[in-house]
Parts: C-alpha cells; sequence; structure tokens
C-alpha cells in the first residue's frame, strides 16, 4: 500500500514539473521579443529594417536598438505624427540611453476612460484647460531608462542623466514643457526658463515617467 502510493505520489510530480517546465519555455518565449533582448511589457527595441516606407528622423529613431517604444508610440512614429524637434531630441538621449517611450499620441489619456482632445481635461490638476501636447504628436512619455522604471528611481544617475541632456540642448531645441517625479526635478534644480515644470501637482502626476514635450509649433518657450 505503501509502494503504491509513493509511486503515485511520484508521478504527480513529474506531471507538475513537466507541466512548470513547459509554463516557463512559453513565459521566456513571450518575454524574449524577436530581437533576442529582453523586452520587458510594452517595450519593443527599434532595429534595422522594420521602418520601411518610413523617412527622415523618424526611421533613424524606429532602427535605433536604445530606443524603445510601444506598439503604439512607433505606430505614431511610422505615421509621421510625432514633431521632428521631438525626434531629434529622443535621438540625442538614445545616443547615450536606453529609453523605452510608451505613449506620443495614440493611446495616451490623462483621466482613466476619457478620451484625449486638444485640451488638457479639467480634473487634470491645474492645468487643465491647457493645450494638449500629446494631441499634437509633441510629448513623448518616458517610462523605463536603461531598463529601470522611473518610478522609484528619480535620482537614479541614468535617469538623472536624462534631464542632463535635456539641460545641455540650446534652448530652442530643447522641450519647453519637461515634467518628471518630485526626487528627479529637485536633484536636477533646473527653472521654468529652461522648460522645467515644478508644479508640485504636475511632479506628483508625474512619478512613474518623463514627460518631455514642445508647448507649440513654433519657437519654444525657453529663455535661456
Ligand atoms: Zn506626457
Amino acid at each position: 500500500m505503501y509502494r503504491l502510493n509513493k509511486s503515485a505520489s511520484t508521478t504527480w510530480l513529474a506531471l507538475i514539473l513537466a507541466a512548470a517546465v513547459l509554463l516557463c519555455a512559453l513565459v521566456f518565449m513571450i518575454v524574449l521579443g524577436d530581437s533576442g533582448r529582453l523586452a520587458l511589457g510594452p517595450c519593443i527595441p527599434g532595429r534595422e529594417g522594420v521602418a520601411e516606407g518610413v523617412s527622415g528622423g523618424a526611421k533613424e529613431l524606429l532602427e535605433t536598438p536604445n530606443f524603445e517604444a510601444s506598439r503604439k508610440a512607433k505606430g505614431d512614429l511610422e505615421a509621421g505624427i510625432v514633431d521632428e524637434r521631438l525626434v531629434a531630441t529622443l535621438q540625442d538621449v538614445t545616443e547615450e540611453h536606453r529609453i523605452c517611450v510608451d505613449t506620443f499620441k495614440e493611446g495616451h489619456h490623462f483621466l482613466p476612460g476619457v478620451k484625449d482632445g486638444p485640451f488638457i481635461p479639467s480634473g487634470y490638476g491645474d492645468a487643465g484647460g491647457l493645450p494638449n501636447t500629446h494631441y499634437y504628436g509633441r510629448a513623448a512619455d518616458i517610462r523605463r531608462v536603461d531598463g529601470k522604471p522611473v518610478r522609484g528611481n528619480g535620482a537614479d544617475s541614468n535617469v538623472l542623466d536624462i534631464g542632463e541632456i535635456l539641460a545641455d540642448l540650446s534652448p530652442q531645441r530643447r522641450p519647453d514643457q519637461i515634467i518628471g517625479p518630485p526626487s528627479w526635478t529637485k536633484t536636477l534644480d533646473r527653472s521654468p526658463r529652461e522648460g522645467w515644470v515644478l508644479d508640485a501637482d504636475q511632479l506628483k502626476l508625474h512619478e512613474d515617467h518623463l514627460h518631455i514635450g514642445y508647448m507649440s509649433n513654433g519657437e519654444t518657450q525657453n529663455t535661456r
């Protein structure tokens, strides 16, 4: 009787182990995208040949391995929706860091269930009523830097360096709507004249991503 039970439980154990191995293999295949690099969540790295039919900076960005993006963000680049200055700025950033942009225009929303339009909805802190730079393809949300989530890493040296790269751009090339987590903003210690948004309510709303945007189609509002 004892022997019978023992062999039955061994069989069960073998079955459970086999199922676990299969499950692990499946997860591994899903997580490792077609590039072989670990693609966490919605971050798909750029690679040669993916931007067929796309031209200019958008094509270069889509083919940059350091530029990771969600499918929706890639779609906006392919469709030519993303502002050229923003594309150029992201190219500068990806020369030194691997970033993941999850939204430009498509799929962006300020409030859950509220469709984005030309203006920021009134429920979104004190910024309600201002033009929505995402709507015009003039803003990007960066969720990860060098594989690390922005959330909880605002004072991380790599995440801070994104701010330093932006600060080094000339006032007319630099975005004039730069928002990040409170710790990131505090450590960088930049001014609104340089494009940084310092309103406490906005920093609180950007604890998990860096937002870089251009307020208008024309000159930036940066004065230094
Ligand atoms: Zn944003």
